[in-house]
């Protein structure tokens, strides 16, 4: 995989780049960031620069300076030429590295056991593994284990799998000149972790770690501290509503934002919607919705109800949550002015949306609305009557919107 292939994270792989090449890069590195940020895919990228060819020289030929700082400082660069930016993507290298097979990138991620009191290790499940990787590169631990059908099961990196990777990091690399080693879900390792810690801090000549993890809070704190901090921020909903397009033939664009902007930056959450969402159209819904409770009336409000009940449980919360996430925009743009549009520009319809909300309601108007969309959403979590819910929110929303006729009127 190269950096080109990843979806947003431009910034931190550029990032990345500037350090390998300024020797400001330890050798011990945790990548950073929730859920269907892409984390993952950004160390495969990352690993396969250090190993492709054009960037780091033929195996067997004499060895570039390394890129990685025995002790990172800024240096005053070693390279000649203008870094590469990216891996080449078509060396023998890079084509291992996207294949999963190459021989000094190793894996490391949590896995069950297969017989009752064995421990289990990674390699045992680099079939499925390298499967997940192409089928859900955006997956989360749980699809993981549920994909290696852990059920019940909890996963683990276990004691034998530490000492797999002290012996496997402290062997000679086979071809690249580096040894890397992509840990995914830190989280899992126990006490046990404190295996490596000698590894990490001592690590062998031209060995790169790579910590992939989603909650720093819940990694050894041995480790943690020993471990390079790279920071990678959830996606903007531009950049998910561009792959979504790319992904999906039939999404429009305008639904491929609305799906973006209720996904929080999280593209395994975007992928759920687009399964769950179909044919709906939430702006079309809330546009109906509007009309009926500001202009048309109550048979207006009825047969609106009757829509919004018809859909099901997830999709009601996928457009309550859409709902929100356009009024939190409405209030950005009152508060800041357009340019607090909190995504680029390519999201004109929903900045349209968002404008015509604040020409019907103020400030304390949309914070109430707000209020009761939370509300709507936690009953519905809770299997309440749609038709009602749905119906109880329409009055209270006119009523909210409608108390501003009246501060017009005095
Ligand atoms: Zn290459």
């Amino acid at each position: 995989m190269q950096f080109s292939a990843i979806i947003g994270q431009k910034e931190v792989s550029d990032q990345l780049v500037k350090m390998v090449h300024q020797n400001r890069l330890g050798h011990a590195l945790l990548f950073l960031g929730r859920e269907g940020c892409g984390a993952l895919n950004l160390a495969q990228a990352f690993a396969q620069y250090i190993v492709c060819e054009k960037v780091n020289g033929k195996p067997g030929a004499s060895q570039a300076p390394s890129l990685f700082a025995e002790d990172p400082q800024p240096s005053t660069g070693h390279n000649n030429n203008e870094p590469l930016n990216d891996s080449c993507g078509i060396c023998p290298a890079c084509i291992k590295s996207s294949k999963l097979i190459h021989p000094d990138i190793h894996f490391c991620y949590p896995v069950v056991t297969k017989k009752p009191g064995e421990q289990p290790l990674s390699t045992d499940y680099i079939t499925e593994w390298r499967n997940f990787i192409v089928e859900k590169p955006y997956g989360n631990a749980y699809d993981w284990l549920q994909f290696i059908g852990a059920e019940n099961k909890q996963g683990n990196i276990t004691a034998k799998e530490c000492n797999e990777i002290v012996h496997k990091m402290s062997l000679k690399s086979f071809e690249a000149g580096y040894k890397i080693l992509i840990l995914w879900m830190p989280e899992y390792l126990g006490a046990e972790g404190n295996k490596l810690l000698k590894l990490i801090e001592e690590p062998p000549p031209n060995t790169v770690f790579i910590f992939v993890a989603e909650n720093d809070a819940l990694i050894l704190p041995t480790i943690l501290s020993r471990l390079q901090l790279i920071k990678l921020p959830p996606l903007q909903d531009g950049a998910i509503a561009r792959a979504l397009e790319s992904q999906f033939e039939d999404l429009s664009p305008d639904k491929a934002l609305q799906l973006a902007s209720i996904s929080d930056g999280n593209f395994r959450e975007a992928l759920l919607h687009v399964q769950n969402s179909g044919e709906d159209d939430w702006e079309g819904l809330l546009r109906d919705g509007l009309n009926a409770i500001v202009k048309s009336g109550p048979v207006a409000q009825v047969k609106w109800v009757e829509e919004a009940a018809k859909l099901g449980r997830e999709k009601q919360k996928q457009f309550l949550k859409y709902f929100l996430r356009l009024l939190e925009e409405a209030v950005r743009i009152e508060v800041l002015g357009p340019q607090g549009f909190n995504a680029d520009e390519t999201l004109t319809s929903t900045f349209e949306m968002a404008v015509k909300l604040n020409k019907i309601c103020s400030l304390d108007q949309k914070e109430a609305i707000m209020n009761e969309l939370d509300h709507a959403s936690y009953y519905i979590e809770r299997n309440a009557n749609a038709k009602i819910l749905f119906h109880a929110l329409t009055i209270k929303l006119s009523h909210i919107i409608r108390n501003k006729s009246l501060i017009l009127v005095n």
